[in-house]
């Protein structure tokens, strides 16, 4: 059991009395009903890449670890109508994989694309880079099947675009982190395969002239630009230290890069806007330089760079990692003031953001200054560093999980700093629908 019971941060390490692996949605109810007959705690694990400890168990080797990673069939693809039922084990690549086969494509994907499961991306309600244009998860689930506390089978998998009996289930389940039910399978909207796509690698001096150029993209290529990240040279330099077959796209480095993306049917029909787009604002001197990928190989390569940085900010050593949103317009202020607040209460301390501009969402990972015990440092200041980092987000009316949930790594800060009334609402429906709190317990709320 040893891999499963670490995070794959490495920062959460638990016991569990036995891991249980069923295939079936009928032997996970039994599972649970077994559970709640025996008052046992339930920890639902998909792939194991998640970022807060969700699917860690505790460290008292009492509760269950209850892995979906062998309900990974996909039960059927209907190419006509779109949609694809997919059980909760199947991980994120394949199903991009099968969905491509029949000319389809399911448009979310991110760096843990090879680990993460359908269950555990339902389950954190996951982002990644193409929320721009497609949504979040929750945007692309079009049904739910579930196992509830009681053990009772939910089966909300027809994909109905109209239904009001009330509450939605189906939404409450994406993002409950496993506090709610066990995801078995998922009926998830698709859509035709990209003919084209188009890349761009942009220099630029400020995530001001980053979001300027964002908003010029919205007015010059309109709906078909699907991603746009934001690379700070410090973040790029870390990946060309440490993955291997990684090169700089520019010649000269910038302080800043954009990761541009433009889907669509026509290939011509994207680069015409896209260089005209970016000839105007290399004019405007919104920019320094550009690099266009001339085929799939430097798209992906591009790519790599960008979903490498968890990795080689990870080879880097300690560091906290704050994935966070702001309103879209106040991304700027928040990466240029963030840094200087934090010096000034913690002096030497190094801050890195990097991610998904386009959506007000940042991953801000900050570490302990040079020379110091980096672990021995965080134990001492973590918690007062990122409860800086969070005031400040809440200042600016965001939130303090965009993307990664709240797990076990959040649990005690949302509980500080979310407000009276979401609390409220959010024990309310775990206390009804888990009375005797046997799922995920420890995580999100419980
Ligand atoms: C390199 C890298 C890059 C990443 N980039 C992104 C990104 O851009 N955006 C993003 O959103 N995330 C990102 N992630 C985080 C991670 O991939 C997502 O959170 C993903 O959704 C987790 O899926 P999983 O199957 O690994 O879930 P796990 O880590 O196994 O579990 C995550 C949570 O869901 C619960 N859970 C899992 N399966 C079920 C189920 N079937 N039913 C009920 N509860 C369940 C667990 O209890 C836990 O609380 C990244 C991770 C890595 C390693």
């Amino acid at each position: 059991m040893a891999p499963w019971l670490t995070d794959w941060r490495g920062k959460y390490h638990g016991q569990a009395a036995a891991m249980l692996s069923p295939v079936s949605t009928d032997e996970v109810a039994e599972i649970v009903r077994l559970c709640a007959a025996e008052g046992a705690a339930i920890v639902p694990q998909g792939g194991n890449s998640g970022m807060v400890g969700g699917a860690t168990p505790d460290a008292s080797g009492h509760q269950l670890l209850l892995s979906l990673r062998r309900m990974n069939r996909i039960r059927s693809i209907d190419a006509a109508a779109r949609t694809a039922v997919a059980e909760a084990g199947v991980v994120l690549e394949n199903f991009h994989h099968a969905a491509l086969d029949v000319g389809l494509r399911f448009p979310l994907t991110l760096g843990g694309k090879g680990s993460a499961t359908i269950g555990g991306l339902v389950s954190t309600n996951a982002g990644g880079t193409q929320v721009l244009r497609h949504g979040t998860m929750r945007a692309l689930v079009a049904g739910i099947e579930a196992v509830l506390p009681e053990g009772s089978i939910f089966d909300g998998l027809a994909p109905l675009k109209k239904d009001n009996r009330g509450y939605d289930l189906r939404h409450l389940l994406c993002g409950a982190e496993g506090t709610l039910g066990i995801v078995t399978a998922a009926c998830l909207h698709l859509i035709p395969a990209n003919a084209a796509r188009q890349t761009a690698w942009v220099g630029l001096k400020s995530p001001e002239a980053a979001l300027a150029l964002l908003r010029k993209l919205d007015d010059g290529v309109g709906d078909a630009l699907e991603g746009f990240e934001i690379v700070p040279k410090s973040s790029l330099d870390a990946v060309l230290r440490h993955i291997p077959q990684t090169r700089a796209p520019l010649a000269n480095p910038a302080p800043w890069n954009a990761l541009i993306e433009l889907a669509g049917d026509d290939e011509g029909a994207l680069a015409v806007p896209l260089e005209a787009t970016l000839a105007a604002a290399l004019d405007a001197g919104l920019i320094d330089d550009v690099a266009l990928a001339k085929n799939e190989r430097e798209s992906e390569d591009f790519w790599k760079l960008r979903d490498s940085i968890s990795e080689a900010e990870r080879a880097e050593g300690p560091a906290l990692q704050h994935d966070v949103s702001v309103p879209v317009d106040l991304m700027p202020r928040f990466i240029a003031d963030n840094p200087a607040r934090l010096a000034a209460e913690f002096p030497g301390v190094r801050t890195t953001s990097f991610g998904h501009l386009g959506d007000g969402n940042i991953h801000h990972h900050v570490q302990p200054p040079a020379g110091v015990d980096g672990q021995a440092w965080l134990a001492q200041h973590g918690a007062a560093l990122s409860r800086a980092v969070y005031s400040h987000v809440i200042e600016l009316g965001g939130s303090i999980s965009a993307e990664h949930g709240i797990g076990q790594m959040k649990r005690d800060i949302l509980a500080e700093l979310d407000s009276p009334a979401r609390l409220h609402a959010l024990r309310a429906v775990k206390a009804g629908l888990d009375p005797a709190g046997l799922f995920n317990p420890g995580k999100l709320i419980g």
